[in-house]
């Protein structure tokens, strides 16, 4: 077969360029990786790639004293009678916001340290609604209402903390003044997140732009302007990105209708597998599932007319008023072989540097600019029961050597100066992180670095101890829910004890630990929450783990409870017909609960008690009073006190 299509090859254009973008919102703190890895893999095969974030673009050009004067004449526009709390106090104090705005952002962008002393005295920046729970504090405390939750922390954190605060306020300014879907997180989430009809996304799609959207669409089409590419590929890491995704696919096709668009990323190879939408095409030309190298490399070859759309892989095309998935079968490219990513293009010295949250973990994720890398594609254990663990990018598990993985790694410290790293695997096997630690420190190469890990007994505290050497400073794992019944039923391969060992050594070794925690499994009972509380108690008190958070299960369509809830003792609430996302799926579990009780409830007091246990407050107690529930109703644990402290012998 030819590998030329007629229509297509006759219009060929001389050369090609790629430009990969970022739409809001990810992250601010440091670049979302995908397009990283994207423009990384099509240069080292010669191809001209570009890339552009414009989620931290759109938030610093709203985050300016343009931006803000603009955000105060949409306030005003509004009638009186609307203006919510946070707008009205941004418009009585628009003067110290429109003073502070450049030097705050300059503060958290690591250009002007010594900001946070006048940050940290609190005279400076205008304290709006989101200030009001740290003064509920200071009744507590008697000081400034961080002093107990920052501990040691210094000046900076403070500093850091509070220009988080005065950020958070301003975005529900521009929520309730200008976009009422505007998160920094999770923007618009609500139109794409297993929405199995593209109705409410449509429908906000055709709503005159507003301010946010006027700005995105002008900060997309100077990108286009810059690169000047042929083929725009649009990553949507999550459901928060899609909305800005396609607004930014609107503006380039009313510019530059000649300009290929292409939609990929997880949001789309977890929730569009089937989709038969043919209106997202409205907006994007192609849409690609799985691992993005080999389909992309099939579109620029198709965009250049060296290739049929017949023999594009594992794409979504629009004919005529159909959606067709076209899958030509070619092999991935190998994981050795995807080169190194590039943030060449990315504005590293502008990401903000935010404190939102106290815990020590999640404050890794927001705070500070970290090298993204793998160490492998895929997890190599594929088995827990709540996973994805049908689709590629957790079946599909391949690793590269560890002088690969050390030479991309000094490659990176060499491109952006910074040697901090975050190893974004789902779960990085603990093989290729022995060898990967042995070559770090063969080669003396000081760099620090976090990931995430299953807590399984090769973990054994010598092994913790070498990572800890070679620069690990923070490890987290599933500890799900911390149950041995439960634990076998997810098919997690780890029990209680075991984890409780595996985390001492790694906190023995110096590495903060923390656990990600669920409740609501199938089955789980009463009894089982309160139990698992009492393990995460006593592996606290333990100083196993310095870190937790409690997840609510989710069932998706993808993982072994969606594919067989019998197994689970479930039954599925079948899905409602549709065209587009499909992934979350309702569940009925018959474990009986005591009346009043259901796991919206226990959720409440496992979440407030893991917030006291980090910062070391109510350890001692029964956990039967983190419950707000009458007294009988949640019973006794059955875990005895000292449980953790003999498994650790
Ligand atoms: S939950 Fe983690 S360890 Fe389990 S299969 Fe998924 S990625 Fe692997």
């Amino acid at each position: 077969m030819s590998p030329q299509s007629s229509s297509s090859a006759g219009n060929r254009p001389s050369r090609l360029k790629v430009l990969s973008l970022i739409p809001p919102m990810t992250q601010l703190n440091t670049p979302y990786p995908s397009t990283a890895y994207l423009t990384g893999f099509l240069r080292s095969r010669g191809i001209e790639a570009g890339q552009a974030d414009l989620a931290l673009a759109l938030v610093l050009r709203l985050l300016s004293p343009e931006g803000l004067a603009a955000l105060r004449g949409e306030a005003l526009a509004r009638p009186e009678a609307e203006r919510s709390a946070p707008v009205n106090f941004f418009l009585d104090h628009y003067p110290r916001y429109a003073r502070t705005i450049a030097p705050v952002i300059a503060f958290l962008q690591g250009r002007d340290d010594t900001l946070a002393h006048r940050i940290a005295g609190r005279g400076l920046l205008p304290e709006g609604p989101r200030f009001v729970a740290l003064d509920a504090y200071d009744d507590e405390d008697g000081g400034d209402g961080l002093g107990w939750a920052f501990g040691a922390l210094g000046t900076t954190d403070r500093a850091r903390h509070l220009a988080t605060l005065y950020l958070n306020d301003l975005a529900d300014v521009i929520r309730d003044a200008a976009d009422p879907s505007f998160e920094f997180v999770r923007y618009a989430e609500s139109l794409a997140a297993a929405q199995p009809s593209f109705d409410p996304l449509a429908q906000a799609l055709a709503a005159p732009p507003n301010l946010v959207d006027r700005m995105l669409a002008e900060l997309a089409l100077a990108a286009v302007d810059e690169h000047r590419p042929q083929l725009v590929l649009l990553s949507v890491p999550f459901p928060g990105s899609v909305y800005g995704a396609l607004r930014i696919g609107q503006a380039i096709r009313a510019r530059h209708p000649e300009i290929r668009i292409a939609l990929g990323g997880g949001f789309v190879n977890t929730e569009l597998r089937e989709l038969s939408e043919p209106r997202l095409f409205d907006f994007v030309d192609f849409v690609t599932l799985d691992g993005g190298e080999r389909p992309v490399l099939s579109l620029v070859e198709h965009v250049r007319g060296e290739r049929s759309r017949e023999r594009l892989v594992r794409t979504f095309v629009r004919d005529g008023s159909e959606v067709r998935f076209v899958s030509w079968p070619e092999p991935d490219i190998p994981f050795e072989e995807v080169g190194t990513p590039t943030w060449d293009g990315l504005p590293i010295a502008q990401y903000l540097s935010l404190l939102d949250m106290l815990n020590p973990m999640h404050r890794l994720w927001s705070d500070g600019r970290w090298n993204k890398l793998t160490v492998a594609h895929g997890c190599y254990w594929k088995k827990c029961s709540f996973c994805d663990v049908s689709l590629d990018y957790i079946s599909r598990y391949e690793t590269a050597s560890a002088s690969t993985l050390v030479d991309r790694i000094e490659r990176i410290v060499e491109e952006t100066g910074q040697t901090g790293f975050h190893f974004v695997d789902e779960a990085a096997p603990p093989k290729m992180l022995k060898a990967l630690a042995e070559e770090l420190l063969r080669r003396q190469l000081p760099i620090s670095w976090w990931g995430n890990v299953r807590f399984e007994k090769t973990f054994t505290p010598e092994l913790s101890e070498l990572l800890a050497e070679s620069g690990c400073i923070a490890l987290s794992g599933g500890l799900e829910v911390a149950s041995d019944r439960l634990l076998a039923l997810m098919k997690k391969g780890v029990t209680v004890d075991q984890v409780a060992r595996v985390t001492r050594g790694m906190a023995d070794a110096g590495i903060l630990v923390h656990a990600y925690l669920m409740y609501g499994f199938p089955t789980q009972t009463v009894q089982d929450t309160v139990d698992a509380l009492e393990y995460v108690r006593q592996l606290f008190e333990n100083g196993c783990i310095h870190s937790g958070f409690f997840h609510r299960f989710v069932c998706t369509v993808h993982s072994p409870v969606g594919q067989d809830p019998a197994a689970y003792g479930v039954e599925l609430v079948p899905l409602p017909p549709g065209r587009f996302a499909k992934n979350d799926i309702g569940f009925i579990d018959p474990t009986p609960m005591p009346r009043g009780v259901d796991h919206d409830v226990l959720g409440r007091g496992l979440k407030k008690a893991i917030y006291n246990f980090m910062h070391g407050v109510g350890v001692e107690q029964d956990v039967r009073a983190w419950f707000e529930l009458p007294k009988g109703v949640v019973p006794k644990t059955t875990v005895r006190r000292d449980r953790i402290a003999l498994a650790l012998g």
